[in-house]
């Protein structure tokens, strides 16, 4: 119960399981294609929206957007909410980009006044802004931004939307067409449901555009014009090849796909919605506070909870030996102060993973000293869920 890699359901682990196929076999073929055409159902691209696959994590994929839209001297604004966004900078950075951040506290987002100003600043300086990066869910504080007025914000001043999604995408609302969002990247291990190892994202004609403007192409292996072609011939479902793709999870993300389009990605996001709020419900009755400092910032993917008193890190180890795993804090900042838990992906259409983990923390935290009202937290769960 990491945020991520999560558990996964037991038919993605079946179709991952087989013997390695060729990247020509028409089993894969099939899976590819089919892949591509469900990343725009999950993405809510609309049918301009140009997927990619590729083996990788969600950091390739982040790298690939930067690499693509990015150049010496572009000027581009970075919303700050955590560690993930902490790294987008400093990628941008090593483009050579002229990086402007927009910073907030652990556990705080920075207002969309703010990101305003820092457009207005650089337009004061003559430059255009080419793009604005912020990061859906900060998986290192569990904060979620609103990327609508974001986006909105970023096409008012001719800049690209570049949302990284990886502890959101399939969990978290996002409507790409809908909000003019212009790339939206994620990694296979988080709510996708799948093993880590792929880096997947969706772009938009104009971030295409952006990238036929680049004077400088970017590292071949980045390349979106590299893998444009690999995959148009997919999803004519004739095989290409460029570099191989990690076949067996090409396999398992067309099962993973299936999962959450057969009920519709807004059932999906409303599972998602239903657990964030049942976990929310048992930390507080349990007397836990959350990392985000208000209620509109916590994300329905994961929770990252501050140690209450007479509880540490030491707790994460107490709980791992009930069976359950969560993860200790990440934000350098607070790192010793706060722990995480993910709830997404398989795990929100499974009640009993969930009441467990409940169960597991709070025998953690008495193990540790601290005082819990005994099953008050696998109450509120439960009673939100069933
Ligand atoms: N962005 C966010 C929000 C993340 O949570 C992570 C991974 N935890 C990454 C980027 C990097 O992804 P990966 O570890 O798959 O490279």
């Amino acid at each position: 119960m990491i945020p991520g890699p999560v558990e996964i359901s037991p038919a993605v682990l079946e179709a991952h399981a087989s013997p390695p196929p060729g990247h020509l076999s028409p089993r894969v073929i099939e899976a590819f294609g089919a892949s591509l055409e469900r990343m725009r159902g999950v993405w809510r691209s609309g049918p301009s929206g140009q997927p990619f696959v590729v083996a990788g994590s969600g950091t390739t994929a982040m790298e690939m957007a930067a690499a693509n839209l990015v150049g010496p001297g572009d000027p581009v604004v970075v919303v700050h909410t955590g560690y993930f966004s902490d790294r987008m900078a400093e990628m941008l950075r090593r483009t050579g980009a002229e990086v402007r951040s927009v910073t907030s506290g652990p556990g705080e987002a920075p207002g969309d006044d703010e990101v305003r100003d820092a457009m207005e600043a650089l337009l004061r300086e003559g430059k255009k802004p080419r793009a604005l990066f912020a990061t859906h869910v900060d998986t290192s504080t569990g904060v979620r931004i609103d990327p609508r007025p974001l986006a909105h914000l970023a096409r008012t001043y001719g800049a690209l939307a570049v949302f990284d999604g990886v502890c959101a995408t399939g969990g978290e609302r996002f409507e790409m067409e809908a909000w003019g969002a212009d790339v939206y990247v994620t990694a296979s291990q988080k709510a996708i449901g799948l093993p880590p190892g792929l880096a997947l994202m969706v772009v938009s004609e104009r971030a295409l555009a952006a990238r036929s403007a680049r004077k400088q192409p970017p590292p071949m292996v980045l390349d979106w014009h590299e893998w444009l072609p690999i995959m148009r011939a997919y999803e004519e479902r004739r095989p290409a090849y460029f570099a191989t793709p990690a076949t067996n999870l090409i396999l398992a993300l067309d099962v993973g796909l299936r999962e959450i389009l057969e009920d519709g990605i807004d059932a999906r996001i409303v599972s998602h919605e239903r657990t964030g709020r049942a976990m929310r419900a048992a930390w507080s009755a349990m007397g836990l506070a959350p990392v985000p400092a208000r209620e509109d910032l916590q994300a329905n993917t994961l929770s990252a909870l501050r140690y209450p008193a007479g509880a540490g890190p030491s707790l994460v180890a107490r709980i791992a030996e009930r069976g359950v795993v969560v993860a200790g804090g990440l934000h350098p900042e607070i790192k010793d102060r706060y722990f995480r838990v993910g709830h997404m992906g398989y795990a929100v259409t499974r009640t009993d993973m969930l009441v467990r983990t409940v169960e597991a923390i709070e025998a953690g935290l008495l193990g540790e000293g601290a005082r819990v009202e005994s099953g008050a937290g696998a109450k509120a769960v439960r009673s939100a869920l069933v």
